[in-house]
């Protein structure tokens, strides 16, 4: 049996290992361990990577959210225009600042929140849009930003899942996703394209005055050490977290090239399989495969059929998401039911990721691909 890895968090270790070591025994001797040089060069490295003026770091991409919605000054009630289709984080730092989410319907071909359905959801309280830029791919932002400016929103990007993807500017200038709305966040969690070796997060904006706020906010609502003129939170990057992201970021573009680069195997591996589609995608830099999902039109048992038996056969799989966020225990107060989303709804029914890392090879990928075929060859002929 072959082994092959979800997520490969050691590989890209191994390729440049004396690199990282060296990087992280100078933090562990310099002494400063909170604050110090290594978060500064991460800092302005993850700048100049992003092109955006102000690079917040934060401890996790969860705080990042909660740190950027703090920030706009919203009151309690107030609405934030967000997919359901999503990880739990977008919409958990809403609900911990008494902020109302409304979700809307994501494009059922590339997983993104529709912007054509983000008009009829505006409301008087509207104050804000929440796009996430699912799976690594950006979500259509000229559009998005259009209608913010139209009903005069704010939009915060959630770019977990896609640093490095690519995205445009009102004026059509190419733009990093995570740059384009007033404020983007981002993850570092092992997993994700930018992975650190524990937590991490950071927040871009292009404004001088946010940037200042959500600086401080992270610091304990702080300037002037002492001196509080707000309430913050403890939201910080690790010194030795930085200093192995600033030798990953110099790889980040390579990295999201040879996730493309599976992707296009994938692609050319699937085509003509029927029942099985493949994801939606442009190849201008504007995805960057944090997870290559499939949709299967067949639906739920036949899904979760193809899980068991190629997690029996030794091959993982992910089900990003099974249950959408408006359908969760945790989340009933705001009033939504079965068959209130239900482009969202069916994909949570359909979508299998499968295996995606930068060390995956064209054979793994052949061997995942004729497993697939099998399983779903052999279920489909023992099911009417
Ligand atoms: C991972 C993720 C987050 C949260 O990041 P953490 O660093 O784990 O807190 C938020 N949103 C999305 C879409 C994510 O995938």
């Amino acid at each position: 049996m072959m082994k092959i890895h979800m997520v490969d968090t050691i590989g890209q270790y191994q390729q440049i290992q004396s690199e990282i070591d060296a990087a992280v025994l100078d933090v562990v001797r310099s002494g400063a361990y909170i604050n110090g040089p290594a978060v500064k060069r991460f800092q302005a490295h993850l700048a100049t990577f992003m092109d955006v003026p102000h690079v917040i770091p934060c401890a996790n991409g969860t705080d990042a959210l909660q740190v950027a919605f703090m920030a706009l000054g919203l009151e309690p009630g107030d609405e934030v225009i967000t997919p359901s289709f999503t990880y739990i984080a977008t919409v958990e730092v809403l609900a911990l600042l008494r902020l109302k989410p409304v979700f809307v319907e994501v494009d059922p071909e590339t997983f993104n929140m529709d912007p054509a359905s983000i008009e009829a959801k505006i409301t008087d309280r509207t104050r804000a849009i929440l796009p996430v830029h699912l799976y690594g791919q950006a979500a259509d932002m000229p559009a998005i930003m259009s209608i913010a400016e139209t009903y005069g929103l704010y939009v915060v990007e959630d770019t977990a899942q896609a640093i490095g993807a690519m995205s445009s500017l009102a004026d059509g200038t190419p733009a990093r996703a995570g740059t384009v709305g007033h404020i983007g966040t981002t993850s570092f969690y092992p997993s994700k394209n930018l992975g650190a070796f524990g937590d991490g997060g950071a927040i871009f904006t292009r404004d001088a005055d946010l940037a200042e706020r959500l600086w401080s906010i992270c610091n304990h609502g702080s300037h002037t050490r002492y001196y509080h003129d707000r309430v913050g939170v403890n939201s910080r990057l690790d010194a030795v977290q930085a200093a192995i992201l600033d030798v990953k970021l110099q790889r980040l573009d390579a990295y999201n090239e040879a996730r493309r680069e599976a992707a296009r195997t994938y692609d050319r591996l699937f085509a003509g399989v029927e029942g099985v589609r493949t994801p939606a995608w442009k190849d201008d830099g504007s995805h960057v495969f944090h997870q290559y999902t499939l949709r299967l039109a067949a639906g739920r048992e036949t899904r979760d059929h193809l899980q068991a038996q190629l997690g029996a056969e030794g091959i993982p799989s992910m089900i990003y998401y099974p249950v959408p966020i408006h359908l969760q225990q945790g989340y009933t107060d705001y009033g939504y039911q079965s068959g209130d989303l239900p482009l969202t709804e069916n994909l949570t029914a359909e979508v299998i990721s499968l295996p995606m890392h930068t060390e995956l090879d064209e054979t793994q990928q052949v061997y995942i691909v004729d497993h697939v075929k099998r399983i779903l060859r052999t279920f489909s002929t023992i099911t009417p």
